[in-house]
């Protein structure tokens, strides 16, 4: 059986080490502020400014929440964004997803300022990250690779090399966590193989994940990789999260993008859902927007992690 990769533990680590960079930060006037912006009322997101927030909250960051309703305007959208790109006291801006379908992404991601875009949205951003020299990563493609370089460190290799040469598979390529996951497997030197939907419709999604020695799926699709798609000793990532009502309780738990047991059955590793990528994501925020708030003063953090 699979070695379960505890990503509670490894965000609780993170945590305190965004806290111990706090410290001595303050001491150089650093000052974080966070701000969310959330359209409408998806249960989801809703959930994530909550998670935000209370983090926010205990380390003692300035927190804004703004919220508009679903059948907001984009020019008020785009002014709320202004209004917080041109507020020095706030240091990062999130705007929660989804958004309604008559607010085009792409116009938001561009509104905001390129040094408050803490989920690196922004057209610079994305470019800077693709083109390897990332002024933030975003949260979720960076979580996957922070735990897996916890999990590489727990077996004794050095994460600076061990992903040199590996065939990293990720599932998935939207540009907020499959995109991302890709360049940042191509910066550490792995072969990065891409697969999407259309790689499913004809019938070769096996053929590419029975490849990985790190396969990352963000497809999703509950349950959509199962033993046989995998190779034994595999080390698998599940990014996906989706809820389901448990016939026995009638309770809602989430279950992951991976059929977790025969995955786990032949993998080395493997994140569970919950408890796996999830709690590291908004940590990995808040870390940002600190990262944005040492970058505004000019002030050189002691730590490289979130870059
Ligand atoms: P997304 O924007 O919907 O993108 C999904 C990607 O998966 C697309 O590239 C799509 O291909 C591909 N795909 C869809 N069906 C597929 C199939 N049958 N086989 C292979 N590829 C398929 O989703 P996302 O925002 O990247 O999120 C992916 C999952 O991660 C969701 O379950 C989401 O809830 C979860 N998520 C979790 C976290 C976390 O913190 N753990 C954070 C963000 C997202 P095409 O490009 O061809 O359409």
């Amino acid at each position: 059986m699979a070695h379960v990769i505890d990503g509670n533990a490894i965000a609780e680590h993170l945590r305190h080490t965004i806290e111990e960079e706090l410290k001595v930060l303050r001491l150089s006037e650093v000052r974080p502020g966070l701000a969310t912006v959330l359209v409408g009322e998806d249960f989801a997101a809703q959930a994530y400014e909550r998670h935000v927030r209370r983090l926010c909250e205990a380390l003692e960051y300035r927190y804004v929440s703004e919220g508009l309703p679903a059948d907001v305007q984009l020019a008020d959208v785009a002014a709320t964004i202004g209004k917080l790109n041109a507020d020095p006291r706030i240091t990062g801006i999130l705007v929660l997803h989804p958004l309604p379908s008559h607010i085009p992404e792409a116009e938001i991601n561009s509104a905001i300022d390129p040094l408050k875009d803490i989920e690196a949205v922004h057209p610079q951003n994305t470019g800077l990250l693709a083109q390897g020299r990332p002024r933030f990563l975003p949260s979720t493609p960076a979580s996957c690779y922070y735990l897996l370089d916890s999990y590489v460190r727990s077996t004794g290799q050095d994460p600076a090399t061990f992903y040199s040469g590996k065939t990293i598979v990720v599932v998935g390529r939207s540009n907020s966590v499959g995109k991302p996951a890709q360049w940042l497997g191509l910066q550490r030197d792995a072969t990065v193989v891409a697969c999407h939907s259309r790689t499913h419709a004809a019938g070769k999604l096996a053929e590419f994940t029975c490849l990985a020695d790190i396969l990352i799926v963000a497809a999703g699709v509950r349950a959509l990789v199962t033993g046989d798609m995998v190779r034994d000793g595999v080390i698998a990532v599940d990014v996906g999260i989706h809820p389901v009502e448990d016939p026995a309780t009638g309770k809602t738990r989430m279950v992951g993008d991976l059929d977790f047991e025969s995955v786990a059955a032949r993998a080395e590793a493997i994140t569970p859902v919950p408890g796996g990528v999830g709690p590291i994501t908004d940590v990995w925020l808040v870390g940002n927007a600190l990262m944005a708030a040492a970058m505004a003063q000019r002030v050189e953090p002691r730590f490289g992690i979130f870059r």
